[in-house]
């Protein structure tokens, strides 16, 4: 066992029925390779390399990596930081259409492994991974709620998310502050591609409309539609982000770039 380091949101799963349980919950198809984000002391590194032949597991800690590579000889071990890989790199060198990619996450970085995996969605097929359980309620969460935010849109427009269950902290060592859950996020086989709206530009509307979630989308957006010099839709104006759902985003920024 490993010294766990909590800055590395290092909290090993102890328990094989959730480990199992977790393990059980991917779905890849025949062609897709599979890549653990975070394999640590390789609770699930090992169930996942025996059924899985393309598999790689990217771990940022050397000590775990080297743990990994003496306790599971043949393993694709990557040792670096998963916020540096390229997946399309990955997927060519794994020989896979897409990736179908599992974890439980170092909670520390989870919305940014999110937008990076969503970035890259045409490439990914699958993600399961464990986060904080306030997180998980954030993605699957409708509009006129005070879980939804830039992660809901985000995340519901490249995939269709679905909490899979929550997981005890008793099952962890050592046992975290926070609760967790477990998320599937099924992405499909062809990329959305919301009317060519670029996608820069549907993100950056959405972190504006959200950044000031209190204010009408009239006084949230000003100064975008003042850069486009272009006036919001009537029907939108005195509306506020959270009364958007993801789709009217899109209707929202192909209105804007249109009319600009
Ligand atoms: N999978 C193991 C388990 O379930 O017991 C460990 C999970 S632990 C919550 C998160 C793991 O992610 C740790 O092993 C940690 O070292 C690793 N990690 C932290 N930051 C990382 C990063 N930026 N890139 C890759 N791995 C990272």
């Amino acid at each position: 066992m490993l010294k766990p380091i909590k800055r590395l949101g290092q909290n090993f799963l102890q328990d094989p029925n959730t480990i199992r349980k977790i393990v059980d919950a991917i779905t890849p198809a025949a062609e897709d390779a599979v890549v653990e984000i975070g394999p640590g002391t390789g609770a699930l590194t090992g169930l996942l390399s025996q059924r899985y032949h393309r598999f790689s597991a990217i771990e940022i800690d050397p000590r775990a990596a080297e743990l990994l590579r003496e306790t599971l000889p043949g393993v694709d071990i990557i040792e670096g930081d998963v916020l540096d890989v390229s997946w399309a790199d990955l997927a060519t060198r794994l020989e896979a259409p897409r990736l179908c990619v599992i974890g439980n996450l170092p909670y520390y970085i989870t919305s940014q492994i999110l937008f990076s995996l969503l970035d890259a969605a045409p490439l990914i097929s699958e993600v399961v991974i464990m986060m904080q359980y306030e997180v998980a309620a954030r993605l699957i969460a409708s509009p006129r709620t005070k879980e939804y935010g830039i992660l809901s849109v985000a995340v519901q427009l490249s995939a269709t998310p679905k909490l899979l269950f929550p997981v005890s902290r008793n099952v962890f060592y050592p046992r975290p502050d926070v609760r967790s859950a477990v998320v599937r996020l099924s992405f499909p086989e062809k990329l959305e591609e919301h009317g060519g709206v670029d996608p820069k530009f549907l993100r950056r509307l959405v972190r504006m409309a959200f950044n000031q979630r209190r204010k009408t989308l009239r006084n949230s957006l000003s100064a975008l539609t003042a850069e486009l010099g272009v006036a919001l839709p009537e029907n939108v104006t005195s509306r506020r982000a959270e009364e958007l759902a993801p789709e009217d985003f899109v209707d929202l920024a192909l209105y804007l770039l249109r009319t600009a």
